[in-house]
């Protein structure tokens, strides 16, 4: 058996950071940045008002001040004239401040009054110069490195892009992944299941789990265990795609071709890992249209590919979606119960339910049964209690998670 920082370091040297691409902004969600973006222009690009309210000069504010009324500026308008001494003009959040202006007086801090034509406002306060204005550059000036090369594309990040104008970006390309699972035992749901049958979940798990991590997922099929059939499979896979996750065939058994077909073809490595659950995992590449096309055989037990996905091929197609961060960090939580195992040279990967408490502690406790076939908590878990080979852990002790889910 080998650790699982040597299978993962393994894993990791044998991928590379993807091309550099061109897309919409709006469709750049969850991409890495593959330069910087420096802004052109001044954010805000005109002084304008913070506040609906009146705007005016500031040495005439004072409380009870009376100020004529000679204009209205809504948002996306220019005020047709500036605003001499007594003069004000009513203006909306977001609209240009009026020349001559230099604060704004909150419209809840106004009273209107006079006739048609004749209108006047009295303030409540004396307010400063600058009072509830924004003023043009507040937020970026031209030049400003905004973001940098690497940065992941949030939704503020988009904004950020769309405030300074950009309709296009720059971004490392998302890796487009095909999975197909394998096993003449699978059957598709809503077909009804034969003696000796199961329905395939492992496909559909991982396409998820690949779409969820900000990757393209593309849909190969369930395929028989025939080696003529993976072959092609496999073929079409790396001829498509920039990498490719297997399920299941990588074992010891009589019709485990994923392997044969594997090593016949590419340049496998079959590895035993230190780990419970996802033991064993297949990494290499196969060549494709003179590119080496990295390979990730996960076991088709369903609970190993999940966390096998997890601890290997996510981090290594992170990498080549261009992030710098590559695996999830672990965090601390408080064991709610025992976590007991025994000594058998694995770290192991325990299904739990992570919970906040009232103090802002993180608490967990077991998802359920822990066997590599039991999907279910699999499903209630978001996230791995990380135990180190040994005793485990004791309730109220402290143990490290890794967090595969949403904790709300
Ligand atoms: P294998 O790695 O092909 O020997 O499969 C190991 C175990 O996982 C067997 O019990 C299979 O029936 C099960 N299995 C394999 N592939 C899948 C799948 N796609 N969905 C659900 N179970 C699977
Ligand atoms: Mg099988």
């Amino acid at each position: 058996m080998i650790s699982r920082d040597d299978a993962l370091a393994f894993v990791l040297a044998g991928v590379d950071r993807l091309d550099t691409v061109s897309v919409a902004v709006t469709s750049a969600l969850g991409s890495v940045l593959a330069h910087d973006v420096v802004a052109a222009h001044l954010v805000p690009p005109f002084a304008n008002s913070a506040m609906d309210g009146v705007a005016l000069r500031s040495v005439d504010s004072a409380p009870g001040a009376r100020l004529r009324l000679v204009g209205t500026i809504a948002a996306g308008t220019v005020a047709s004239r500036s605003i001499g001494p007594g003069e004000s003009m009513r203006i909306m959040t977001g609209a240009p401040m009026p020349d001559g202006a230099d604060a704004v007086v909150m419209v809840e801090r106004c009273t209107f009054g006079g006739t048609p034509g004749e209108e006047v406002v009295e303030v409540a306060d004396a307010v400063p110069a600058g009072h509830h204005v924004r003023p043009a550059g507040d937020d970026i000036a031209p030049g400003d490195a905004v973001l940098s090369a690497g940065t992941t594309l949030t939704p503020g990040a988009i904004a950020l892009l769309r405030t300074v104008g950009r309709d296009r970006v720059d971004v490392i390309r998302r890796p487009l992944v095909g999975v197909f699972s394998t096993g003449d035992e699978l059957v598709e749901p809503p077909a009804e299941l034969g003696p000796g049958q199961i329905y395939d979940s492992n496909r559909s798990a991982l396409v998820g789990l690949l779409a969820e991590s900000g990757f393209d997922p593309l849909d190969l099929g369930l395929i028989a265990d025939d080696e003529e059939r993976i072959e092609g499979a496999v073929r079409d896979g790396v001829a498509r795609c920039d990498a490719l996750v297997t399920s299941g065939g990588v074992s010891m058994g009589d019709f485990d071709f994923v392997k044969t077909v594997l090593d016949r073809i590419g340049d496998m490595r079959w590895m035993q890992i230190a780990i419970k659950p996802a033991k064993p995992l297949a990494f290499g590449t196969v060549p494709s249209r003179g590119r080496a096309v990295p390979v990730f055989g996960l076991p088709g037990n369903p609970v190993s590919s999940m966390v096998s996905f997890e601890l290997f091929a996510r981090p290594a197609l992170r990498k080549m979606a261009g992030h710098e961060v590559l695996e999830r960090p672990t965090v601390a939580a408080i064991a709610e119960h025992d976590f007991g195992r025994r000594s058998d040279g694995k770290t192991h990967f325990v299904r739990v339910v992570v919970s906040v408490d009232d103090a802002g502690c993180y608490r967990v406790v077991s998802a359920g049964g822990q066997g590599s076939h039991h999907v279910a908590s699999m499903a209630a878990a978001n996230g791995l209690v990380v135990l180190d080979d040994g005793e485990g852990a004791r309730a109220g002790e402290t143990v490290r998670v890794l967090p595969i889910g949403p904790v709300i």
